[in-house]
């Protein structure tokens, strides 16, 4: 009777493990990487269970990497366009404070910045461009207010040649220094 008694025994215990590491695996598996659901391997109610959690975690993977590219994209090199537009907000923001009254070593030292801008700004058409224009109309290092209006008067030299408006160089200083007179920008 033990005999005929053991091997049912050692059967059950074997598929009653062999169930529990199953499961124990699926389970690890699962946090780890998820697995596609086993068919053959539970109940109906389970393997749809599971399909269902397969997918939403499949759609959750899918729009992190969706994000992930989004932010990738976000953090391209610059295009001739972007650099413009930042570089322009940049230099006019410079010259915003700039000093109203410079001594002889900051005007040197503008004058010096910009020459060397023109040598290397990163878009070579527009850097050869820009030499011509400084020889034609070098930096007006006398104050705040001069400088400001020459810079805004080479920005417009570029905006007529792409067929852009012309900005009123009256508005310099509320555009990159005090903000509009409305108080938009407070
Ligand atoms: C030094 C330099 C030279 C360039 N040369 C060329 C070139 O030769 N060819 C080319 O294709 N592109 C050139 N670009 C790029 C071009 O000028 C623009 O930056 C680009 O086309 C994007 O234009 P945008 O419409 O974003 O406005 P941007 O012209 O970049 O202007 C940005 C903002 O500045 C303000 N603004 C506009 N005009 C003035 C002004 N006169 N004074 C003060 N503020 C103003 C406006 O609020 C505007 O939204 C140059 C850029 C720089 C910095």
């Amino acid at each position: 009777p033990t005999n005929s008694f053991r091997p049912d025994y050692i059967m059950c215990d074997f598929i009653v493990n062999t169930e529990r590491k199953g499961i124990f695996m699926m389970h690890e598996t699962n946090e780890k990487k998820p697995e596609k659901p086993c068919r053959a391997c539970m109940d109906f109610q389970t393997w749809a269970k599971r399909q269902m959690e397969a997918f939403s975690e499949k759609e959750q993977k899918k729009s992190e990497q969706t994000s992930n590219a989004n932010n990738i994209q976000q953090s391209c090199p610059l295009d001739k366009d972007e650099l413009g537009s930042k570089t322009w907000a940049f230099l006019h923001t410079m010259v915003a404070y700039y000093p109203d009254h410079p001594n002889e070593k900051q005007k040197a030292d503008v004058n010096s910045f910009f020459d060397t801008f023109s040598k290397f700004y990163p878009c070579n058409i527009c850097a050869e461009d820009l030499q011509k224009q400084f020889k034609h109309s070098p930096p007006q290092t006398e104050s705040q207010e001069k400088l400001s209006q020459w810079l805004c008067r080479i920005h417009n030299e570029v905006n007529k040649k792409l067929g852009k408006p012309e900005f009123d160089c009256k508005l310099v200083n509320q555009r990159w220094r005090d903000g509009w007179l409305d108080g938009s920008c407070d």
